[in-house]
């Protein structure tokens, strides 16, 4: 077969086609996060493996088979970020950034799982996350859910639901987890190979199975929420109430457990029906026990992440695919340099506008034809060697060809849609 090298499998280049869009969706989500009082922080791509395994957790999908692992030259084991909330504690505990404060933070970037490959789930993805540090009250987890849904209006995502839940406190996990184990045991001939092994591990987490037998096992096994702390249950039943106030539907899911260790308290996920199997788009929830985990002073916490590639699936792509609004024919050679110096002038009096200049010859009619592919609404042909004749010729719509000086040209195309003329 051919030798061409290929891009990773489940790791796929953004084209240009595409990447308007990409960009559309990252400004929405800045600008979001910065109404929302939230600063952006950038760590790295690649973090010691101890970070994840202590903080994700190493009975969870994640790290028992997602991660991509390897030693680096000096025999460090180092892993390609599955997630952002563990290098966002980390770099805020290195840097001092939530001592004795409060901080709100976002980030966006590449997260790398060795998952199977399918539509809304690939090996390299792409989140935006938010984390919120010193807050304890449940006011923050319905900010949190208050600044996904404005989002969701921003971006125009109506088919979207959010499920919600309370992971109540260890001491209150611990005394469900016992009666689970026991409820699992007496079904464990039901129970395939991976509950199995969680059943020990980490009972909670085979709630969470996709599996529908044992889906049906678990209808009737110990709920949480009947074992939880009191302040667990009174902030969930708070965030309710700010949930109702603020109009916001939701349904509380008692199954909803989250993949990761780390989270307590109420947790939260955004789900759509318009993705097929791959339907959650946000996900998130509180982490109070996560700071000091990381050798920190114990912190409140909570935030979530987004995945782009989902995202990006319901919200299509913007209209506008053009590349150029002006082009600068040049029918002979010698005009070039005219042509390159009235392409810098007008990028710049028609600031926000964008100006390209033929580069590399070609017929007049290929140059029309290059002019019309990059979308321009207007070309601007350099008409002699000095560049003071030029003319403008409406590339859409009916407007007439004209002849101008060059000055002249600057009135004539802050005018445009060329219609105008
Ligand atoms: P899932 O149950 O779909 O595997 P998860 O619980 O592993 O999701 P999180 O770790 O909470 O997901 O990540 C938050 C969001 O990131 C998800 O809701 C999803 O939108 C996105 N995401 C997670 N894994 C992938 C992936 N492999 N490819 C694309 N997007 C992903
Ligand atoms: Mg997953």
């Amino acid at each position: 077969m051919s030798k061409t090298l290929k891009s990773i499998r489940g790791m796929h280049d953004v084209l240009p086609d595409k990447t308007p869009a990409w960009q559309h969706l990252e400004t929405a989500l800045q600008e979001t996060a910065s109404a929302f009082g939230y600063e952006e922080i950038r760590m790295p791509i690649v973090e010691q493996t101890r970070l994840f395994a202590r903080s994700i957790g190493e009975v969870t999908d994640i790290v028992e088979k997602e991660m991509y692992t390897f030693d680096d030259r000096n025999g460090e084991s180092l892993t390609l970020r599955p997630e952002g909330t563990a290098g966002c504690v980390r770099a805020c505990l290195q840097h001092g950034l939530i001592h004795n404060q409060q901080r709100r933070l976002w980030y966006v970037g590449p997260m790398f799982r060795h998952e199977r490959p399918q539509k809304g789930r690939y090996r390299q993805f792409h989140q935006f996350g938010v984390e919120t540090f010193g807050v304890a009250g449940p006011e923050l987890d319905v900010e949190l859910i208050q600044m996904a849904r404005s989002l969701w209006s921003r971006l125009g995502i109506e088919d979207v639901r959010l499920e919600i839940n309370t992971l109540g406190e260890p001491d209150a996990r611990a005394r469900h987890r016992a009666v689970l184990v026991e409820y699992l045991e007496a079904h464990a001939d039901a129970l395939d190979e991976e509950a199995r092994r969680r059943l020990h591990d980490n009972p909670l987490r085979v709630l969470d199975s996709k599996n529908p037998a044992i889906q049906e096992i678990l209808e009737a096994a110990p709920r949480l929420a009947d074992y939880l702390d009191e302040e667990s249950a009174a902030d969930f039943a708070r965030s309710c109430e700010l949930l109702d106030a603020l109009g916001i539907p939701y349904r509380v899911n008692p199954r909803l457990v989250r993949g990761l260790d780390y989270y307590n308290k109420m947790v939260f996920e955004w789900v759509t029906d318009s993705l097929g199997a791959q339907g959650t788009i946000c996900a998130g929830g509180r982490y109070d026990g996560l700071v000091e985990q990381l050798g920190g002073r114990s912190t409140p916490a909570a935030g979530f992440a987004m995945g782009l590639e989902r995202l990006l699936e319901l919200v299509g792509e913007p209209a506008d695919a053009a590349r150029a609004d002006v082009y600068v024919i040049v029918p002979e050679a010698d005009r070039q340099a005219a042509a390159l110096a009235l392409a810098e002038r007008l990028r710049g009096t028609l600031a926000g506008r964008r100006v390209q200049c033929n580069l590399d010859g070609g017929s007049l009619k290929a140059q029309f034809k290059r002019a019309d592919r990059s979308g321009a609404e207007t070309a601007v042909i350099v008409e002699d060697a000095t560049g003071e004749q030029v003319s403008i010729k409406p590339l859409r719509g009916e407007g007439e060809q004209r002849t101008v000086t060059s000055p002249q040209l600057d009135d004539l195309l802050a005018k445009v849609p060329a219609d105008a003329l």
